[in-house]
């Protein structure tokens, strides 16, 4: 039942980091869905908004502020647009720092087709869960003499145990029926060999999932030729990443892929993708990803009906197909995608059955 505006019953404090790139365009628009699917539903929202990377840098002369941390530390729940990472120098990367910091060792995301979107794959539903602390993410890299650089993989017992119970837990509270562990342990024997046998001592207390595991370049092959084989993806951090980027490809790619980055003690929910340097500013970006990343962190905080009424909202404007970015073969921008959300939040139409 829907709630008159302005009779919130319940506020949320969220810290909010816009980001960069397309990262104020997209966060813009995802918080005015937000905010109106939140009046109709009796949630209001309190965003703490902080900048991070090179723009906080300039405001503030640090990457991560500690006001940021502490904000963090506080609401135990963040929303973040994407942030720039240099390449090759510079910075270490807000994200993977953010993640270390509040250890958010899960990073979890579902790769789902919305209706009414032609891809090459209808019906698909997978979900890659990715380990998020360790593995060359580690950034322990140093030169050994000049010309010889070494990185280090760093796979621990503890890390793998940690995201494969997590998997598993998910798989049987939602039913899910196979999960794949996704290695290279024909090469990395020790590294990757420990995060399998930590999956298979998991699985045994899981006798009702399916379990099987794929090496990851015979996965790759595989996900292009028949994703539909796979359920649940359990992967490292490396593997994980570059994974996300070709899963997204099969339901519309990478402005409709969500994520969360989830811990025991913090949550920060951010979509696959990055700051999109090349349409940012030019109000092209599609703020679905994040958009679905807000609609996790609705499920999480238990505000179901808000979360609902969103996804509903956006699937009635893909299911419609006149309003869509380009980026899923439509004309329309970032505002004018965000305004016929909340149109159809405002006017939903019945789903034929
Ligand atoms: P990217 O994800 O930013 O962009 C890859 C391609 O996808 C581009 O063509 C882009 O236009 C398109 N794209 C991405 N998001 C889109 C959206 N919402 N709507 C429409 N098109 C979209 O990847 P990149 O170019 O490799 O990285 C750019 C920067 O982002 C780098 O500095 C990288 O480190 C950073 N990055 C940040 C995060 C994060 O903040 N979590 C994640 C990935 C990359």
């Amino acid at each position: 039942m829907a709630t008159q505006p302005g009779t919130a019953k319940r506020t949320h404090t969220i810290t909010l980091i816009p980001g960069d790139g397309i990262g104020p365009e997209v966060s813009g628009a995802v918080v005015e869905i937000l905010e109106a699917a939140g009046a109709a539903t009796g949630v209001a929202f309190d965003w703490h908004r902080f900048a991070a990377g090179a723009e906080a840098f300039e405001q503030t002369g640090h990457y991560i502020p500690q006001d940021l941390y502490d904000s963090i530390e506080e609401n135990r729940l963040a929303l973040k647009g994407p942030v720039t990472t240099p390449i090759g120098g510079g910075f270490s990367s807000i994200n993977v720092t953010l993640r270390q910091k509040f250890e958010l060792f899960a990073n979890f995301r579902p790769v789902k087709n919305l209706p009414g979107l032609q891809t090459r794959y209808p019906g698909l539903d997978l979900i890659i869960v990715r380990e998020n602390m360790e593995d060359l993410y580690a950034g322990l890299e140093h030169v050994v003499v000049p010309g010889v650089v070494q990185a280090l993989k760093i796979i621990t017992e503890k890390g793998s145990t940690r995201i494969a119970k997590f998997a598993f837990d998910y798989a049987r509270k939602h039913d899910r029926k196979k999960i794949h562990s996704i290695h290279k342990a024909n090469i990395m024997k020790l590294s990757d060999g420990l995060f399998l046998s930590c999956c298979r001592k998991v699985r045994e207390g899981f006798p009702e999932i399916e379990y099987h595991e794929h090496i990851v370049d015979n996965t790759c092959m595989q996900l292009v030729m028949n994703p539909f084989q796979y359920d649940i993806l359990l992967t490292e951090n490396l593997y994980g990443d570059i994974l996300s980027d070709l899963c997204s490809a099969f339901v519309g790619g990478l402005g409709l892929v969500p994520g969360a980055n989830l811990g025991t003690e913090c949550a920060i929910f951010e979509a696959v993708h990055g700051s999109a340097p090349d349409i940012a500013g030019k109000d092209m970006a599609n703020p679905t990803a994040l958009l679905q990343s807000a609609v996790l962190m609705l499920h999480h905080i238990n505000e179901s009906e808000t979360a609902e009424r969103v996804q509903t909202g956006l699937e009635q404007v893909y299911r419609e197909g006149k309003t869509l970015t380009k980026d899923v073969g439509g004309k329309a921008g970032t505002k004018a995608f965000a305004q016929a959300v909340l149109q159809a939040m405002e006017s939903p139409v019945a789903v034929p059955a």
